[in-house]
């Protein structure tokens, strides 16, 4: 029956009915449409007034979801899995500039020391404060941030480099961090600190901060306050650990 309408007007005046493509043919709105064009426009027009789009507006105001527990723990579940995929733990392949990683502190030490080769020249970081060997003519970076792990003070230095030597095998976070900017390393122990910062390499840049946390844990993430996402990336540098099952 409305189809009938619809080709009755068709005949009487094709040349007002302007072609949808992007709806189905027989859908209400388009046998409306083909029955009653001007409506349709007067009606699609006035959806768009200003007064109509402010009327609307406090429903769409983006509601934040509360940084609650039960968020905290999805968070950190959601970014310990991402891990558990995307940075498996693996053997131990020291190569020469591990060596001398390993000269400046050594590998059973509770600290850490990463060194960068620009083409022969020596750059080098670690997360003690001096009293370190140091390689002849290595330029040391210096480590402003407590707890900034030494291969981490390397790529906020340096940026995506082809390898960074480091004293051991790198923590769990930093391994995934490595992973992002490309930088090869002699392994990764798989394990988590209580006290980690998050180098500005991973955090200025959202894809970067997606890749790091995963699209789960970004998601949760996304969600919440802005101040709250403050408290989220805490979480990870200090907390994460408790969250291991
Ligand atoms: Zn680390």
């Amino acid at each position: 029956m409305d189809r009938d309408i619809a080709r009755r007007h068709e005949t009487a005046a094709p040349q007002r009915v302007p072609a949808e493509p992007a709806a189905a043919e027989g859908t209400p709105r388009t046998v409306f449409a083909a029955a009653v064009p001007g409506v349709v426009r007067v009606a699609e027009a006035l959806a768009e007034l200003p007064v109509r789009r402010m009327l609307r507006a406090p429903s769409q105001r983006v509601a934040y979801q509360p940084w609650d527990d039960a968020r905290k723990n999805a968070f950190a579940a959601a970014v310990l899995q991402h891990l558990a995929g995307a940075c498996p733990a693996t053997d131990d392949a020291p190569a020469a500039l591990d060596q001398t990683a390993m000269g400046i502190v050594a590998e059973n030490s509770l600290n850490c020391a990463a060194v960068h080769d620009a083409g022969g020249r020596l750059s080098y970081a670690t997360n003690t404060n001096g009293a370190d060997a140091r390689p002849d003519g290595a330029e040391q970076i210096a480590n402003n941030v407590q707890g900034t792990h030494a291969e981490m003070v390397l790529l906020d230095q340096f940026g995506a480099q082809p390898y960074f030597g480091i004293s051991k095998r790198c923590c769990l976070l930093c391994a995934n961090a490595l992973r992002i900017a490309g930088v090869g390393s002699r392994g990764n122990r798989g394990d988590l600190f209580d006290a980690w910062k998050f180098p500005t390499y991973i955090i200025a840049d959202n894809a970067r901060l997606t890749s790091f946390l995963g699209a789960d844990a970004m998601a949760v993430y996304n969600a919440v306050k802005p101040e709250d996402r403050l408290a989220a990336l805490r979480l990870v540098e200090t907390n994460l650990k408790q969250y291991q099952r």
